[in-house]
């Protein structure tokens, strides 16, 4: 099915065409119709469903449709929990509506950055706004905007949002906002918590879920190394050389360790770098921008950069440390395959660590084999005790260690859960 007949304009079906979007993914052909028609969209997606032109294409149609004010007013907002994904979002905005025939203005606003250049470029106004909440409310209460005249409330990653503490901002816009509005709602997790602020915000919302089938899966091969946590930087640097990968993003727990990892990858000839929240905006940026240039080989991040973020073709993600929940899971594996290319999401596992990653595996229903490394067998218990027969050729048995009592005890709490 093209994108001609979802009832979307010529400009509109061109710009999504340059982007190379021939055929609408399938939250793209579910959502974009009921926008147009005026409904109130409650929609799950896997992560790099598409779901950002899936509410862009229609709001720019229904945009350029409604009426235009001079100097121009916010119709528009779309809330989003990260600068990254407001930039991003913001892009593909841009990009979508470079051919329509009346040019929507649209302000990108975060915090982290100064406020006085998103001050100057509000000033005619704009017709659309992605922000995330905290600098909008501060750009708000500079009276640098006004947000009376939104017709179209966009809330994107919702559950994101709330987990990062922005309940208090989101209702202090949402009481700025007019009662008569279409509320478009997308969330890739449906906590209690977000189900109530769903309820509260639509109105016999169409709602657009996308079942993961193979089809619409991205094509990622997951693979679970173990390995002795002391020798994990030496292996990520062994699998690096030895097969050629170009482009790895690594997921590591805290700020220190990205700083950490980072440089001891590059003191052994890697190019790494870190990313993190602590960086600035413009240094996040260039970070970003850079591997995308693939000037740098290695990322290695906090979970920051675990949802949202979309850098075309990364082929390969690595969970040096595991991340904490199995939905984190998701979403850092989902930085790879993504729009239907293939990925490689690696995780190390060792042996204190073995006994979480099953607990993942239970709550995402998998099972996956467990691999060694010639030459980075693991020497700590637990593994020894769960290893199964490797798929990499050379691997022999398991030096190990008699079980201490503790190590007793963590495998049969283990085989508990
Ligand atoms: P999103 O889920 O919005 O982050 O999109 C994930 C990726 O899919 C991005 O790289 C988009 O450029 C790409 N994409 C979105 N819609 C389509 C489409 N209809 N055809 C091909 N690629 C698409």
């Amino acid at each position: 099915m093209p994108f001609t007949t979802l009832g979307l304009s010529p400009a509109l079906v061109r710009a999504a065409g340059e982007l190379g979007f021939a055929t609408p993914t399938p939250i793209q052909a579910q959502a974009i119709p009921a926008v147009l028609l005026g409904a109130d969209v409650l929609g799950s997606a896997q992560t790099g469903s598409g779901k950002t032109a899936a509410f862009a294409l229609p709001l720019l149609q229904l945009l350029q449709e409604g009426r235009q004010h001079t100097p121009r007013r916010v119709r528009a907002l779309v809330l989003v929990p990260t600068r990254e994904l407001a930039a991003q979002v913001g892009e593909v905005l841009r990009s979508l509506a470079q051919h329509l025939p009346q040019p929507l203005k649209v302000a990108v606003l975060f915090g982290g950055v100064s406020i006085n250049p998103q001050m100057m470029g509000l000033r005619g106004g704009a017709d659309i706004v992605v922000a995330t909440p905290g600098r909008l409310l501060d750009l708000v209460e500079h009276n640098a905007l006004k947000l009376q005249s939104v017709s179209l409330l966009v809330l994107d990653e919702a559950d994101r949002l709330l987990d990062l503490g922005f309940a208090e901002e989101l209702n202090r816009v949402l009481a700025l906002l007019t009662a008569q509005r279409q509320n478009l709602f997308f969330s890739a997790t449906f906590p209690p918590a977000v189900q109530a602020l769903a309820e509260s915000l639509l109105r016999e919302p169409m709602r657009v879920h996308v079942e993961s089938t193979p089809a619409n899966e991205p094509a990622i091969l997951q693979r679970v190394i173990q390995v002795d946590a002391g020798r994990r930087t030496e292996l990520l640097r062994h699998l690096i050389k030895t097969h050629g990968w170009e482009r790895v993003l690594v997921f590591v727990a805290t700020k220190y360790a990205a700083g950490h990892v980072a440089a001891k990858l590059y003191d052994k000839g890697v190019f790494a770098t870190p990313f993190h929240g602590d960086l600035s905006q413009g240094a996040r940026k260039q970070v970003l921008d850079e591997f995308k240039a693939e000037r740098w080989e290695v990322v290695v991040t906090t979970d920051l950069a675990a949802r949202g973020l979309d850098i075309a073709q990364l082929p390969v993600v690595l969970n040096y440390d595991l991340p904490r929940s199995a939905v984190d899971y998701v979403h850092r594996i989902g930085r790879t395959g993504r729009a239907g290319t293939s990925g490689l999401a690696v995780s190390f596992v060792s042996a204190d660590t073995e006994a979480h990653f099953r607990l993942i595996e239970k709550r995402q229903h998998l099972s996956l084999p467990r691999e060694q490394i010639p030459s980075f067998e693991p020497t700590e218990l637990e593994l020894a005790t769960q290893a199964t027969p490797a798929t990499e050729p050379g691997t022999g048995g398991i030096k190990g260690k008699r079980p201490s009592k503790k190590d007793k005890l963590r495998a049969a709490a283990a085989r508990g859960r």
